[in-house]
């Protein structure tokens, strides 16, 4: 809807616009992929015009295109998304999706998809996609198994996922996964997994799990989800940044207890606020992509004084 908003074809109040434009392939058929949390998976019975918080209204192909021209050359826009369903199209219309695009544009382009083939991969990377998005969404393999593998009905694994991305990082120079925190993981699986990335030179970017009434997931009612966010949010920066690395950090069973600097390198680091900004591909923000006005995940923008002040609070450091 934001995406919609920036490019002129709704009108749309945002106190920050979304820098990049996302833009998701729709169908009317459910994805063959079951992950739990999907709104748009085959067990979902979720509207179909979800993902996460998002909405992702249908537009008029044409319409989409042109305007994402104009919004790039005007510096609207630095990037586009594009993020697609398993089902039986899916090849041909991101092909014809990034094709469109390229015919009028050299705005850097995102592909979200599952795992491919090199030959795949080399054929995306020709048509103009310049970062490759394999979502591992889960930080373990058994809440991967359960939550989009065997267990969940699910066509992945966790090696295949893995595989692919370690793949897919050698041929783009620019390779990524998201990761959902609050899917039942600790502190200590999600920044294991991020340093493991890191060493594959593939950056991740954290979502905060969102419940849509009629997905799978039931939503987590615990109360230390904000510090556990907050707290994968500063270690994935520190091992991004090359400040800390996992074997610096220091857990008690699962839960952090030391990132591996000091307490006024950590203060610091909060008082900058990079770190709680969202992340992900070069000039993503995302704006309420997970979050509701009393609760904000990842800062679209630079967090002000009052919210610098409730991270600290939120990590015990006020
Ligand atoms: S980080 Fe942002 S631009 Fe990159 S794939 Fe994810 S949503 Fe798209």
């Amino acid at each position: 809807m934001g995406t919609l908003g920036v490019l002129g074809l709704e009108l749309v109040q945002m106190d920050t616009p979304p820098t990049t434009a996302y833009l998701q392939i729709y169908t009317d058929k459910r994805c063959r992929a079951n992950c739990l949390f999907c709104a748009q998976a085959s067990g979902s019975s979720a509207g179909l015009t979800h993902i996460a918080r998002g909405m992702y209204i249908p537009a008029d192909l044409d319409a989409v295109v042109s305007r994402l021209k104009v919004a790039y050359e005007r510096g609207y826009l630095g990037r586009a998304c594009i993020q697609t369903a398993l089902y039986d199209a899916w090849w041909d219309d991101t092909v014809y999706l990034i094709e469109r695009i390229r015919e009028v544009s050299g705005i850097p382009l995102s592909l979200s998809v599952f795992p491919l083939g090199d030959e795949r991969y080399r054929e995306l990377s020709k048509s103009g996609v310049n970062e490759l998005v394999i979502p591992l969404d889960a930080c373990t393999q058994e809440l991967f198994d359960k939550i989009k593998g065997k267990s969940a009905g699910g066509p992945y694994s966790w090696e295949g996922h893995l595989d692919g991305i370690k793949r897919g990082a050698r041929i783009f120079r620019n390779a990524g996964t998201h990761l959902i925190i609050g899917l039942g993981e600790t502190d200590e699986d999600a920044v294991k997994i991020i340093d493991e990335l890191h060493g594959y030179k593939v950056n991740t970017a954290l979502f905060a799990y969102t419940y849509i009434p009629g997905a799978q997931l039931e939503p987590e009612n615990n109360k230390d989800s904000i510090r556990h966010y907050r707290t994968v949010q500063l270690a994935r920066y520190l091992i991004e940044e090359g400040v800390a690395s996992y074997l610096d950090m220091q857990f008690l069973d699962g839960t952090l207890c030391d990132f591996g600097i000091s307490r006024d390198a950590i203060l610091r680091i909060i008082e900058e606020g990079r770190a709680f900004q969202t992340s992900g591909c070069h000039g993503c923000n995302r704006p309420m992509a997970n979050e509701t006005f009393s609760k904000i995940y990842n800062f679209p923008r630079k967090p002000n004084d009052e919210e610098i002040a409730s991270i600290k609070r939120d990590l015990g450091l006020d």
